[in-house]
């Protein structure tokens, strides 16, 4: 593995990498990274252009899910912890056993128990190496905890993000994988698959309009799902998904996962099945990269949310926003007008995130129920204050109010209750946020094995053929725990590279 390495597409075809990774989000990064320390010559194929780089992995806010014990193994993460960061704030622990009740539970008991075992075990030594790449994390404050009596304390275990979220993620990796002088070739989607026999041995690409051929002793697939691609949601997803906004990149269009159905890959997990979320109405039909992630409104267990018969149609306060949110975004498809909307009052002003307050939102506010009323676009105005009134009326005030915990102040006698955080919407300023539904990520994928080999149909692997991060199948079902998909695609990414490497080093021995 002594051979210079290829800088650009004709150096690419002259000299075979060891191993090719097709995308330039956080799994393929990962992925390229891993390849390289154990040895590896790579390279990276990215189809978009160097200014669009990075996938939804660019959008992301930075939540990164990973077990811990208590603050010392959050400070071998993120060593610049100060102080007071650790004086003021109550991080608790996040125990493998509670993330996998996570993964099992919101996934209703259908995620694949050993890919979601090996993501959960291995979920600190991925959060440990990501940060020896270059990746700076910092404790989500205000984002996954709340300040109650002077203290922070975080609810779910989420207890750091990605320090710039995904912006300064894909900085790092990249500036990672410019000091390994690993070459990315911009502007080159992938198309096919090369075969020799059963085993991969290369990947058909386009670059500046022609096809071009590059071997390679291993292909990893790191791709993204079919978000972006409208035919792929209707035919997977079903109707309405087509019309649905989507939070990310245009460039996740499934090309990863038909060619490797097409080779024979095995399908796995909830084809049928996406993560999708509440996102401004008026938002662009693709992710912006200056607005990131702030379409999102995630607050809505502090408020109600009416479509638009005026009706609720979810339990705003069921759990904490991180595991609902993802499933939410298909409860609005399926209401009339694809649209929402979600109400609050002054009291909890001060608890909603910094997406409530950018430019680009589609707000109404007013100072009474009825004035709103008004003002809701699209809504009917009667059935609305119907709703509010009978609503107010039902909230547990003798409950003490807590939105770090799951407070029990709920609703009592609606056809549809609220099951935590009721405050009546008693106090003006009222505010309300008109949202659609966003897509994410698509839940179906590849099926892999624990060294991130792609399975064939039946009994085996296809050789020399690895997957990552989106392109992953059988880890979330219905629902998904915020944070976890940079975590898999971290996770994936590291085993798909060290074992792609070593498999291109076998065969290649084996070859000469
Ligand atoms: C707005 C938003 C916010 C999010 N927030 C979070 C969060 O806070 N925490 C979290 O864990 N997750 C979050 N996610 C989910 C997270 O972004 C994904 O789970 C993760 O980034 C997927 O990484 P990936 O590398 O698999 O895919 P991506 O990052 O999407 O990368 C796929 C890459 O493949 C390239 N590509 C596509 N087709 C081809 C082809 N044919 N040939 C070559 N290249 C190709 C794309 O251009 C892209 O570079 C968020 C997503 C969005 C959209």
């Amino acid at each position: 593995m002594s051979d210079p390495i290829p800088s650009n597409i004709d150096d690419a075809l002259r000299t075979k990498p060891d191993v090719v990774v097709v995308g330039g989000g956080n799994a393929a990064l990962c992925a390229a990274i891993s390849a390289h320390e154990a040895g590896a010559r790579v390279v990276v194929l990215e189809a978009a252009s160097e200014e669009e780089r990075g996938g939804n992995s660019h959008f992301t806010g930075g939540a990164f899910r990973f077990a811990y014990r208590g603050v010392d193994d959050l400070r071998e993460v993120y060593p610049d912890m100060t102080q007071d960061e650790i004086d003021n704030v109550d991080y608790g622990s996040y125990s493998e056993e509670r993330f996998l009740d996570d993964m099992f539970e919101l996934t209703e008991y259908r995620t694949d128990p050993e890919l979601s075992e090996l993501l959960v075990r291995s979920s600190l030594e991925t959060a440990k190496w990501i940060a020896r790449q270059g990746v700076k994390l910092q404790p989500g404050l205000g984002r996954q905890a709340y300040k109650v009596d002077g203290k922070f304390k975080f609810w779910g275990g989420l207890a750091l993000h990605i320090w710039g979220g995904g912006s300064e993620l894909l900085k790092a990796l990249y500036a990672n994988a410019e000091r390994r002088r690993i070459p990315i070739l911009y502007d080159t989607p992938a198309i096919e698959l090369v075969r020799e026999g059963e085993a991969v041995t290369g990947i058909i690409a386009r670059h500046r309009g022609a096809r071009v051929k590059i071997e390679a002793g291993a292909v990893i697939l790191a791709c993204g799902s079919f978000e972006s691609n409208p035919e792929l949601r209707a035919r997977y997803l079903g109707p309405g998904w087509d019309m649905a906004k989507v939070r990310g990149t245009r460039f996740n269009m499934g090309e990863g996962l038909m060619m490797a159905l097409r080779a024979g890959a095995r399908p796995h997990g909830n084809w049928s099945g996406c993560h999708s979320v509440a996102w401004d109405v008026n938002a662009p039909p693709f992710g912006d990269l200056t607005i990131g992630d702030q379409f999102q409104k995630h607050n809505y267990p502090f408020g109600i949310v009416i479509n638009a018969k005026g009706e609720r149609f979810l339990d705003e306060g069921a759990n904490f926003h991180s595991h609902t949110y993802a499933k939410y975004g298909g409860e609005i498809l399926k209401q009339p007008g694809m649209f929402a909307w979600q109400v609050f009052d002054a009291k909890v002003s001060h608890l909603l995130r910094g997406e409530y307050r950018i430019r680009r939102v589609t707000k109404a506010e007013a100072n009474t129920l009825e004035e709103l009323a008004g003002k809701l676009t699209g809504v009917d105005p009667e059935a609305f204050l119907r709703t509010a009134h009978a609503f107010n009326a039902a909230c547990r005030t003798d409950v003490p109010f807590n939105p770090n915990i799951l407070d029990g102040r709920s609703t009592q006698g609606l056809a549809l209750d609220k099951s935590n955080w009721a405050n009546p919407l008693d106090m003006a300023p009222f505010h309300a946020y008109h949202v659609t539904t966003g897509v994410t990520f698509t839940f179906g994928g590849l099926k892999v094995t624990g060294n991130a080999e792609v399975e064939d149909l039946y009994t085996g692997v296809i050789p020399g053929l690895y997957a990552a991060g989106e392109m992953v199948g059988g880890l979330f079902y219905q629902n998904y725990a915020s944070g976890t998909g940079l975590m898999s695609g971290a996770t994936f990414g590291r085993f798909a590279g060290a074992h792609a490497a070593g498999y291109a080093t076998r065969s290649m021995a084996e070859a000469s």
